[in-house]
């Protein structure tokens, strides 16, 4: 009960595109080799997202849409060593809150057949039956916002969810290539089902480099490179729990753990033509995979020192345009209690520990 409200603050769910990149979190933490998810309706009628992972355990089906049910931490100081994205046990529970109803279809490698649980506003269990389907796990939100007026009004204005959903994908598939993503549009019409312009698939790939050559064009690929990088190791002074000893307690400093930065990135190449790479000028940043926004702290000044590296190089290059931000792709890769990504509900904030070192490192 304490860790639930140490780490709590709520989630809110306000697009489409949040319960898109929740679910398929979820789908990553178990473990999947293949996402499809389907809109209906622009994802207003209904959500799906089916994985071929693990299942949900039997022992965690009847709390698993309750709030603070998580099976992938069990105290607070585990937060230190998650590695999974999700740990908040909240998105279901936010889901079904926002949702007419909300359907899970789950199978483990031990179960014989497959249970359809349809769960109600609160998370429990209002039904569930046997069916055949294979190992993994769907959900379907259906009818999201019915609950909430000027949401779904919100949500029915926008015309770039298909766009956007896929943008969302596209950024998972590039941190892991090796899973098969799929987009599938339908809506109806006459109440007759269409399918939608528009429907995409990333098949599964060995790397990166192969991901970003099936996603951007040869074009972009031949103008960049993958590279990796990583810090001298260093020790860290720690607690007893693992935590960075900020406060430097002295009855803590014979307790070191090493502290090594790698980074794996997709740079321009020095002699790349300047056009394609700003005409393909998307920022990919992640933390130990984990996508994360460049407005703020160190994310954000690790985007500005490579684009103005890279424009200098552009301007040699004969490059006379305005400064622009270049490709890249940067996965900072970290000991996880080297920094803390439980600042926001959506986990995509990351404070670090030795800030200036992770800095100096891309430097
Ligand atoms: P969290 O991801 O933070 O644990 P969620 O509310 O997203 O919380 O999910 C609650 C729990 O439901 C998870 O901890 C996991 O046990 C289970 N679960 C949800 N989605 C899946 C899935 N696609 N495959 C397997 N288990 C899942
Ligand atoms: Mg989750």
């Amino acid at each position: 009960d304490t860790t639930v409200r140490r780490i709590s603050s709520g989630q809110v769910i306000t697009k489409v595109e949040d319960v898109v990149k929740e679910l398929v979190e979820n789908s990553i933490d178990a473990e999947s080799t293949s996402i499809e998810v389907k809109l209906v309706g622009d994802g207003l009628t209904s959500i799906t997202v089916k994985d071929n992972g693990v299942g949900i355990q039997e022992c965690d089906r009847p709390a698993m849409a309750m709030r603070y049910h998580t099976s992938k931490l069990y105290k607070f100081e585990d937060l230190n060593i998650v590695e999974t994205y999700g740990f908040r046990g909240e998105a279901l529970n936010s889901i079904c809150a926002v949702t007419e109803s909300t359907q899970i279809i789950t199978k483990t490698e031990n179960d014989p057949v497959a249970t359809l649980y349809t769960l109600d506003r609160s998370g429990k269990i209002l039904d569930e039956k046997s069916m055949g389907s294979s190992p993994g796990t769907t959900v379907i939100a259906v009818k999201l916002f019915s609950n909430i007026p000027v949401r779904r009004q919100v949500a029915q204005k926008s015309t770039s969810t298909g766009k956007n959903v896929q943008n969302i994908l596209i950024t998972y598939a590039l941190a892991h290539p090796h899973i098969r993503f799929s987009l599938k549009q339908t809506y109806e019409n006459n109440s007759k089902i269409k399918f939608k312009e528009g429907d995409w698939i990333q098949p599964a790939m060995k790397n990166t480099m192969d991901a970003i050559i099936k996603l951007f064009g040869s074009e972009l690929a031949n103008d960049v490179q993958f590279c990796v990088w990583s810090s001298d190791a260093e020790l860290i002074g720690t607690s007893e729990n693992g935590n960075v000893d900020d406060d430097n307690n002295s009855n803590n400093l014979n307790n070191t753990q090493q502290f090594i930065i790698t980074l794996e990135a997709v740079l321009p190449n020095p002699d790349a033509d300047p056009y394609i790479i700003f005409k393909n000028g998307k920022t990919f940043i992640y933390v130990n995979n984990r996508p994360v926004t460049t407005n703020r702290g160190e994310t954000k000044s690790l985007v500005s020192m490579v684009k103005s590296v890279y424009n200098e190089i552009a301007r040699q290059n004969g490059w006379k345009g305005n400064p622009k931000t270049p490709f890249m792709l940067i996965n900072i890769k970290l000991p996880t209690w080297a920094y803390d990504i439980n600042v926001e509900p959506s986990k995509n904030v990351a404070l670090f520990h030795y800030g200036e070192r992770l800095v100096e490192t891309v430097s």
